[in-house]
C-alpha cells in the first residue's frame, strides 16, 4: 500500500508537471500581442479622409449591402472620416466589386495611389465556405480599414483586421481607438 501511494503521488507530479508545461506551451504559442496606434497601421494616414467619394459596384444582395455595411461603419468611426456615395465610378476614391479571380481570398484590396482603392469581395470563394450575413459585413469593414490605412491584427486579437472568416457586425473598440488616434474622434 506504501508502494502504491507513492506511485500514486509521483504519477500526480508527473500530471502536474505535464498540465503546467502544455498550458505554458499554449499560452505562448497562441498569445499575440495586439497592435495599438501606430502599430496597428501599415500605411500612412488617408490623405482624403475626410472626402472620400465611395462608388458600389459589387453584385447586388449579399456582396453590395455588406459594402454599404462597412461604408456606414467605417464612416461612424471618426467625426473626421467622411465617406460620401456617388452613383458615378469615376469620381470615386473608393470602389467596390465583385471577382471571380483565381486566388483563394475572400475579401482583397488593391491601392490606387495615397488615396484610393479598390476593394472586393470573392463570389465563389466565400459561396463555397458558407459565408453568413455577418461574415460578408466583417469582410467588407476589413477591407474599409484597409483603405484608411489599417494593418492586420493577429489572432486572438478582438479585431475586424484578422483575417478569416469571422463574425462581426462592427469594428471592434481596438479597431475604433486606432481610428480615432489617428484620425481624430
Ligand atoms: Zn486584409
Amino acid at each position: 500500500m506504501i508502494f502504491m501511494s507513492r506511485k500514486n503521488k509521483f504519477a500526480k507530479l508527473i500530471l502536474g508537471i505535464l498540465t503546467v508545461t502544455i498550458l505554458f506551451t499554449l499560452s505562448s504559442v497562441s498569445v499575440e500581442a495586439a497592435k495599438f496606434n501606430a502599430d496597428a497601421f501599415s500605411r500612412s494616414k488617408n490623405p482624403r479622409a475626410s472626402q472620400l467619394v465611395f462608388f458600389n459596384g459589387a453584385d447586388g444582395g449579399n456582396h453590395f449591402n455588406a459594402f454599404n455595411y462597412g461604408r456606414d461603419k467605417m464612416h461612424s468611426t471618426s467625426s473626421n472620416i467622411n465617406i460620401n456615395r456617388t452613383t458615378d465610378r469615376h469620381s470615386a476614391n473608393i470602389i467596390a466589386s465583385s471577382s471571380n479571380a483565381q486566388d483563394t481570398w475572400f475579401g482583397l484590396i488593391r491601392y490606387v495611389g495615397n488615396s484610393d482603392s479598390n476593394i472586393m469581395l470573392h463570389r465563389t470563394n466565400t459561396t463555397n465556405a458558407g459565408f453568413t450575413t455577418a461574415n460578408y459585413r466583417k469582410t467588407a469593414m476589413h477591407e474599409f480599414g484597409h483603405a484608411l490605412g489599417l494593418d492586420h491584427q493577429d489572432s486572438p486579437t478582438v479585431s475586424v483586421m484578422r483575417s478569416g472568416k469571422l463574425t462581426y457586425s462592427d469594428y471592434s473598440t481596438l479597431d475604433k481607438s486606432n481610428l480615432t488616434w489617428r484620425y481624430g474622434r
